[in-house]
């Protein structure tokens, strides 16, 4: 059995990075989602243990002490960071798995593991993008603000990643998320073996 890749998706808050990977999820059920921990305080809808592992500052700060995260940083006053052992355990099972983190963690997860693949979303326009954050309504004006201040600082680290979707049209962000994911496994390096054994 090929074991999994890890795919990183990272890019500017608001843009529908999780939205996309709901209707992606929705459609490939053999992929696994990396649920991160955080400090912050869970959304309206939002469920402990499937969308995050909702921790207080000093739970957060023990697992650090513990060395339990793959990654780890910090964004708009929060802490937000990625388990090691559920990722390690998935990818065994020769399962795909999705991180949705922002640029910092991608760049502590790429020096240790070169092989991830790493896919930014980013927005049709930048109007859109905060059209989209102000209308999802969960934030303050003031953490708007500051989410559109780390999303100019993140656009910039765009060009580091492997691949680029945009997402304008949510269908056409799934499809080409869906095609990165094949093309990665379509790579000799992987599946040449099966042909040479
Ligand atoms: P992120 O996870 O990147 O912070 P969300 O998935 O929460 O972003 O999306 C932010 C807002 O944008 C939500 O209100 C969502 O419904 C909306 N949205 C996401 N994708 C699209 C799209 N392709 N077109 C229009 N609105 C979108
Ligand atoms: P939000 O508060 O909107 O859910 O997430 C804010 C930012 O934190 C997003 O850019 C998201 O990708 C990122 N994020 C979520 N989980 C993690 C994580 O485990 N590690 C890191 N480094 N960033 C994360």
């Amino acid at each position: 059995m090929q074991r999994g890749k890890t795919f990183i998706v990272s890019g500017p808050s608001g843009v529908g990075k999780s939205t996309v990977l709901k209707a992606l999820f929705a459609q490939r059920s053999d992929l696994y989602f990396s649920v991160s921990a955080t400090t912050r305080a869970p959304r309206e809808g939002e469920v402990d243990g499937t969308h995050y592992h909702f921790l207080t500052q000093t739970e957060f700060e023990e697992m650090i002490g513990r060395d339990e995260f793959l990654e780890h940083a910090q964004y708009v006053g929060n802490y937000y960071g990625t388990p090691k052992k559920y990722v390690d355990a998935a990818m065994e099972e020769g399962r795909d798995v999705i991180l949705d983190i922002e640029v910092q963690g991608a760049q502590q997860i790429c020096a240790k593991r070169p092989e991830t693949v790493r896919i930014f979303v980013g927005p049709p326009s930048w109007q859109e993008l905060e059209r989209r954050l102000t209308a999802r309504g969960t934030d303050t004006p003031e953490k708007v603000q500051q989410r559109l201040q780390r999303a100019r600082v993140e656009m910039q680290s765009a060009e580091e990643y492997d691949y680029l979707v945009i997402n304008d049209q949510l269908e056409q962000a799934v499809e080409e998320l869906k095609a990165i994911l094949c093309a990665e496994h379509c790579r000799p390096a992987d599946r040449l073996d099966r042909i040479l054994e």
